[in-house]
């Protein structure tokens, strides 16, 4: 299968270790061993332990890509997202998530700064060339949507008066979410105004863990429209959607000593993680061909998402970690998540 083809990539990136993990004393534990295979070493002191010198402090992961703190923007968006965009513009659905504990990068991946722009604006510009490169033979029109999903709600962050947004199946059983703002764009640079309009909107408040955590999922939807030019009136339109999610923090509530409202943000967050987590192992168990049923029912998320995560459409998981070894527990369990999504 060309990589182009490949329904669900998952990738791992690290980033680099930060002045205050050095400060702490931190040290490395997650190494890029080879294109696709991460080791990350064990760092408690118990694991020096003669009694358990048989269990070996280091474990293995692979993944379709690994980047390290090397990595540029670009060589994580054209080895993962890129691939996406030639589908997008003949119909089909597809998804990236950010994956990964508050901290770990996933903001910068998605988002970037000025100078290094993230996955948004790369796949953004590569999207519009493209359907300038159609132009010739097919009508497109875009729109665009920005919303965020907190404690099983969603907010509309282009229009934050308008309050909780419902899901509604349309006519023909796809997903739409009810009275959200769609705003038609024809350039990359205005969905990124747009984008940091919104984000000043997001529910982001900080923890126990003293940083600033996003505890809502944010999602960029991107609508394609497309028509024959000439074609009669009658014509169906070409309909691709792209997802753009940068995930609520996948830390533990138990690991942030959260109580009360944080605890239940905590419970809704990992439930939607979780139920992420099935429905793309059981595509990706599909792909194999181990069809099993899957629950898109489970979370607001994974309900949103049905269409762009099943058929013919296509998935790229981005997994973030910190590199620092007082990190370790919070790595291990993301590494575990992304593994099991791939299910390899
Ligand atoms: P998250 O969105 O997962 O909570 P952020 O993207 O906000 O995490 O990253 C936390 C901090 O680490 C930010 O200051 C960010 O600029 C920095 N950072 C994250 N990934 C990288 C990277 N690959 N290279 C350089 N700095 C990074
Ligand atoms: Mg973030």
């Amino acid at each position: 299968m060309e990589p182009k083809d490949q329904p669900l990539v998952v990738a791992l990136r690290i980033r680099p270790l930060s002045d205050a993990e050095l400060q702490e004393g931190a040290t490395v534990i997650a190494h890029k061993v080879g294109e696709q295979v991460l080791v990350l070493t064990d760092p408690s002191e118990d694991a020096e332990d003669p009694l358990r010198a048989h269990r070996s402090r280091e474990r293995t992961f692979i993944f379709d890509t690994v980047f390290d703190q090397h990595a540029s923007q670009e060589e994580v968006y054209c080895a993962t997202t890129q691939r996406l965009v030639e589908g997008i513009i003949s119909g089909y659905n597809a998804t990236v998530f950010a994956y990964g504990p508050s901290g770990a990068g996933k903001t910068h991946t998605m988002l970037g700064m000025d100078a290094e722009p993230g996955i948004y604006l790369q796949t953004l510009t590569d999207l519009f060339e493209a359907i300038e490169g159609t132009r010739d033979v097919t009508d497109c029109s875009v729109s665009m949507s920005y919303f965020e999903i907190y404690n099983e709600v969603i907010r509309d962050l282009l229009n934050p008066s308008s309050g909780f947004l419902d899901l509604r199946e349309d006519a023909r059983g796809s997903i739409q979410i009810a009275g959200v703002t769609e705003v038609s764009t024809s350039n990359a640079q205005e969905i990124m105004q747009l984008l940091t309009k919104g984000n000043r909107q997001r529910t982001q408040e900080p923890t126990a863990t003293n940083r600033t955590s996003s505890r809502s999922h944010a999602v960029l939807q991107v609508t394609v429209h497309q028509r024959s030019r000439g074609a009669d009136l009658a014509e169906e339109v070409c309909v691709g959607r792209l997802f753009m999610v940068d995930l609520a923090g996948s830390e533990r509530a138990a690991q942030t000593q959260n109580r009360g409202k944080r605890m239940k943000e905590g419970a809704h967050i990992n439930r939607s993680l979780l139920a992420l987590g099935n429905c793309i192992n059981a595509l990706s168990e599909k792909g194999g061909g181990r069809a099993q049923y899957v629950n898109f029912r489970d979370s607001k998320l994974t309900r949103l998402l049905k269409d762009a995560l099943g058929g013919n459409s296509h998935t790229v998981m981005i997994a973030h970690i910190s590199p620092a070894s007082t990190c370790f527990e919070e790595s291990r369990t993301t590494l575990l998540y992304a593994y099991r999504a791939k299910n390899i």
